[in-house]
Parts: C-alpha cells; sequence; structure tokens
C-alpha cells in the first residue's frame, strides 16, 4: 500500500538539527583566544577535536549518555557487595574521546607553552556536547600537583594518569592501561566548611607524609565513585589532612569505600555522584598532616579555572543553537534573525558569550605562565574565584533566554537545551559556590597586594580607547578607597572587577560592534534587567553574523 495515506502533512519551517559543523572553527572568539593566550599551535589538532564533536554521532552519543544516567550495582546476584556503577555505553564512548584527547592530563604529560590554554579551549568545546564526563576529566587534571608531593605515589600513578587510554575496568592499576582520580571533601554537616569534617584518619605506624591510615567516615557528594581514587580530606591526629585512597590496595584487595547511594540530580545526569562511607578504608597521607587543605585547594584551583571554562562553554553552546535557530526559523513572513527584536536578543547573548570565553581564556593563560612570572602567579590567584564566581553566574540566565529563543522546542528535552540548561547551575555550585568565590577574592587581596596589581596592570592597555570603560575603571577603584563592610560588598566588587576586565579584553580584541555593545551595556548602563535589551545604534547583524556557528 501507498504511503501516502499516512502523510498528513509536509514538515515545514523546522530548522535542521545543528550538527557535522565544526565548533572550532565556526568560533572565530575561541579560536583568536587560543590564538592570541599562546596556543596557536594547537589549531590543527583543536581543528579536529572541533570537528569530531561537532559530528552527528558524537552528539547522539552526548545525548544517549544523559537519557541513560549511571546505574548503582551495589551487590551481585548472590548478596556480595560489588560498589560499581553500570553506564551505558555512549558514556564510555564519551570518556574515550575526552581521554584520548589528553583533556584530564596533557598539559602535565606533555607541557609545553600554552599547554594550558590549548587543552582549555578543547574543555570549552567539550562542554558544550556532553558536560558530565568532564567531572572526572577536570577532578584527574586537578590532582597531579598533589599527587606529586608524594614520591612514590607519582612513580606508581602518574604513568597511568598522563595515558590517553582510557580503561574503564575494575581494577587494580598496576593491571590498566588508565587511570583516573577524583576528590572527597564535601560532608553532611559542611562543604564550604571542610573544617568541620568529622571523617577519621588514625596512622597505620607512626604515620606522617607518604605514610598509611585507616580512614572512617563518610563523603556526602562523591562523585565518579567508579574512577581509580581520590584525594579524601580526615581528620587525623594532627589536624586536618588529605589522603590518597585507592579504590583497590596493594595487596590485590577491594578497598573499604562503600558507595550509599547515587544522588539524584537536577542535571549532570551522565555523570555518577555518589554518598559513600569509609569503613576502616587504606589512605596515603599526601603533604603534611594538618596541612589537607592547602594540598587539596590546589587541585581546586584547577578545577575552578575548569568551571569557568565549562560555563563558558555550556553558554557558547546555547547561543549557537540560538542562532543557528534564528537564521532558519521563519515567523510573520521574515527568519526570526531579521525581526529587529530577535537580532537583538542573539545579539546581547552573543556578547555575553564571547566576553565569557574571552574572560576564561584569559585565565588559563595565567595558568601557562604562572611558574615563571609573579605577575602571572598574582593574576591567577586573585582572578581564578573572580573569573569562576563571574562566567558561572552569569550564564545560567543567558542558557534560559538561549531556550526562549527556540519557542517550544526549546523546553523539549529532545534537543540540546535541555541537557545545557540542567547543567548550567551546576559550575556555581560546586568547587567553591557563589558566595565562596567571593570571599576567597577577599583572601586573597588580603594576602597578597601584588593580586590588585597584576589585575590593574590587564586593564592598563586598553584605557583610552572607550570612555564608558574609562570611567568604569575609575569607579572600580573608588570601591578599594573605604574597606567598611568589605564582605558585605564582596559580590559587587568581584562582579564590577570582572565586567571591567572583560569590556577591557573585548575593546582591545574583539570587533568594534561586541565592544561597543559591551561597554554601552554593561559597563555604560544604557541597558535594561533582560538579554535583547542592547541600546540603538549597536550593529546587532554583525554580532550575530560574528557568532552564528556556520
Ligand atoms: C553534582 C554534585 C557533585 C559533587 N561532587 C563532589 C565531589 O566529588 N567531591 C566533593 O568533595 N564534593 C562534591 N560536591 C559538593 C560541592 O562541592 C558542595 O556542595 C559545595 O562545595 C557546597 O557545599 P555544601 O553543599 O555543604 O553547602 P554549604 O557549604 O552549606 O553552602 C551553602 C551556601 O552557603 C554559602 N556560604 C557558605 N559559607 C558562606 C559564608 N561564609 N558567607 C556567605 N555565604 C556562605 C555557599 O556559597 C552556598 O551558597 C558535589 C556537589 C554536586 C551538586
Amino acid at each position: 500500500m501507498s504511503t501516502a495515506a499516512y502523510e498528513t502533512h509536509e514538515v515545514l519551517n523546522q530548522p535542521p538539527a545543528l550538527e557535522n559543523y565544526n565548533l572550532f572553527t565556526t568560533d572565530r572568539a575561541l579560536m583568536d583566544a587560543a590564538d592570541r593566550n599562546g596556543a596557536g599551535w594547537a589549531k590543527d589538532r583543536l581543528t579536529v577535536y572541533g570537528s569530531r564533536l561537532g559530528d552527528a554521532e558524537t552528539i547522539e552519543m552526548g545525548r544517549l549518555a544523559h537519557k541513560f544516567p549511571p546505574q548503582l550495582k551495589l551487590f551481585d546476584r548472590f548478596g556480595h557487595r560489588r560498589d560499581e556503577v553500570e553506564f551505558h555505553p555512549a558514556w564510555h564512548g564519551i570518556m574515550n574521546l575526552i581521554i584520548g584527547e589528553g583533556l584530564h592530563s596533557a598539559p602535565w604529560a606533555e607541557p609545553k607553552a600554552g599547554a594550558h590554554v590549548a587543552r582549555a579551549a578543547a574543555y570549552i568545546m567539550h562542554a558544550q556536547i556532553e558536560p558530565g564526563s568532564q567531572c572526572p576529566t577536570t577532578m584527574t587534571y586537578g590532582c597531579v600537583p598533589a599527587i606529586k608531593r608524594d614520591a612514590a605515589i607519582a612513580a606508581e600513578w602518574l604513568p597511568k594518569i598522563y595515558s590517553r587510554q582510557y580503561d574503564a575496568a575494575n581494577k587494580p592499576v598496576a593491571q590498566k592501561t588508565g587511570a583516573l582520580i577524583g576528590m572527597g571533601m564535601t560532608e553532611k554537616q559542611g562543604g564550604s566548611d571542610v573544617r568541620a569534617n568529622t571523617t577519621k584518619a588514625m596512622p597505620v605506624g607512626a604515620g606522617g607524609p607518604g605514610a598509611e591510615y585507616i580512614i572512617s567516615g563518610h563523603k556526602w557528594f562523591f562523585s565518579c565513585p567508579q574512577i581509580d581514587a581520590h584525594l579524601v580530606l580526615a581528620q587525623s591526629p594532627g589536624g586536618l589532612s588529605c589522603f590518597f585512597v585507592p579504590r583497590w590496595l596493594p595487596d590485590g584487595s577491594k578497598n573499604a569505600i562503600h558507595i550509599q547511594r547515587l544522588k539524584e540530580k537536577v542535571g549532570n545526569k551522565s555523570n555518577a555522584s555518589s554518598e559513600v562511607e569509609f569503613h576502616n578504608a587504606h589512605g596515603w597521607l599526601l603533604g603534611e598532616e594538618g596541612r589537607g587543605v592547602p594540598t587539596i585547594i590546589e587541585m581546586g584551583t584547577y578545577t575552578r579555572l575548569d568551571c569557568a571554562l565549562g560555563s563558558a562553554g555550556l553558554l557558547r553552546g546555547a547561543v549557537s543553537q540560538a542562532l543557528h535557530h534564528v537564521f532558519h526559523r521563519r515567523a510573520f513572513q521574515r527568519h526570526l534573525i531579521d525581526q529587529p527584536l530577535m537580532t537583538n536578543v542573539v545579539a546581547d547573548l552573543a556578547v555575553e558569550s564571547e566576553a565569557a570565553t574571552m574572560l576564561a581564556m584569559r585565565l588559563a593563560r595565567a595558568f601557562d605562565r604562572a611558574d615563571h612570572d609573579p605577575q602571572e602567579a598574582a593574576f591567577r590567584r586573585l582572578c581564578t574565584p573572580a573569573v569562576k564566581y563571574w562566567v558561572c553566574k552569569r550564564a545560567p540566565n543567558a542558557v534560559v533566554e538561549a531556550m526562549e529563543v527556540h519557542g517550544g522546542n526549546g523546553y523539549v528535552d529532545e534537543g540540546p537545551l535541555g541537557m545545557l540548561y540542567k547543567e548550567i547551575p551546576l559550575n556555581s555550585i560546586w568547587e567553591g559556590s557563589g558566595n565562596v568565590m567571593c570571599l576567597d577574592v577577599l583572601r586573597a587581596m588580603q594576602k597578597n597586594p601584588d593580586g590588585l596589581e597584576a589585575y590593574f596592570a590587564e586593564l592598563n592597555p586598553a584605557r583610552g580607547s572607550d570612555r564608558r570603560l574609562d570611567a568604569a575603571i575609575a569607579d572600580l577603584k573608588t570601591e578599594f578607597d573605604d574597606l567598611g563592610e568589605i564582605e558585605h560588598r564582596a559580590r559587587r566588587v568581584v562582579e564590577k572587577m570582572m565586567v571591567t576586565l572583560q569590556g577591557a579584553l573585548l575593546v582591545r580584541h574583539s570587533i568594534p560592534a561586541i565592544a561597543d555593545a559591551f561597554c554601552a551595556s554593561r559597563l555604560g548602563g544604557d541597558w535594561g534587567h533582560a538579554f535583547g535589551t542592547l541600546p540603538k545604534g549597536i550593529d546587532t547583524r554583525a554580532i550575530a553574523e560574528r557568532a552564528r556557528p556556520v
């Protein structure tokens, strides 16, 4: 029988899926930022990765990994403990991709100028397709400096961490081709305030750096319990300390890390986050007893950079989808991009996205240079929490607006907006929530006055280019004249610092239309309370054309 009888209508005016495109070569702001910040040499590699990520097959893997979340397998069918997590094959496919690209360790395994920036550009792209896999990736990337504190652990583990083989097997590390590492800090009674940790660690012998301890207690959030080891904070006789806690012990038995349940999360669906108890688990002290926070906070510096990169990526993903939509969808006899009010909305979103990318990539440059440039080190210390705060704080509102650009389709979970929307609040919450980041900026200012100098030095080259920027710099300086109620004002101060820095970067490095739009709205105050309120006279079409993923 002819199928004509079943064909009720022709599907019209639905945009094609945004797929089989290159996330790198279609992102002018990212390409320029990678080049400018020292990773021009990585262009070919980033182009290949951008193409793989934009492939329809990869996009489908990302979708499936989120649609079929991991499941806890606590016991086998005979009642023996397994403490394992089962994943959809799409998760393993995505993990193969991100580990194969070295986003968990390449700057350590193959150090070179611009290595952190090259990785940052790839990280921004990966976030747009499958952000859940970035959790084990960033934790592994961040753990390396802490692991290097112990020669024996480093000798055994770093070669496996540096490997680009994704090996999901639940086996002792000696039998594996690659290893991944997580972190366990947060307990029920306190996450930001880790000094409230109650988990205990008692030395097996004399104790001290590198010695074995017995750990008992719990962690309320413990992501990726399926991976090979975690850095865990616990109270030892000398105070809060950091321990290396592997999943398997040197004698070939399983360590006593018992999963209680998996978290039922709003988003981040593909990634497994758990609650665990340590029933006399074994851990090895990293660094000194009582110095657990400084040891693990080093890891947090890298993961905070990644939160900013991740949110810049999620935002770029949402804005790309929105732009793709408005250039294809018609309403009231015109493409949406030709409706002036919609052009204002997508241009405003594109400005926000480029500003986020530029800021996060500038911070990544400081990670490349901090070791041999004190000004970059001071910039990194002050600006890591500030950039993390600001990029992660701004992105959720913009993603919601990008969703609305799609009309009803945006709210249907079959498309990519649902995943981006559910993921986007997370980077602001973990690795130090908003307030904690702003208070950390104040702490950095107090401890190291060079930080503010390094920050203002970054603004200097842009002075005199735009009167609104100059006024914002002058206004910002007044915030520091009187430090009264500085804690109360912390968000306000950090916000002003970051918006001013974004303005300075855009004035120097973006197209005039974007710099003008940013300075008029975010710095000059000629703006509303929602996106799509850029003032008249802005070349919104030029902004949309620049950001369009074609
Ligand atoms: C999906 C997911 C996965 C996670 N995975 C891990 C993991 O693998 N390992 C791990 O250790 N943790 C993990 N976490 C935990 C996360 O890092 C914490 O939730 C976070 O650090 C906040 O801690 P908390 O939940 O105890 O909130 P609290 O510390 O109670 O904070 C609550 C609120 O109070 C604010 N606040 C805190 N102190 C102050 C202050 N002095 N002044 C003003 N405001 C303040 C915070 O900014 C926050 O908004 C995960 C969380 C999530 C959601």
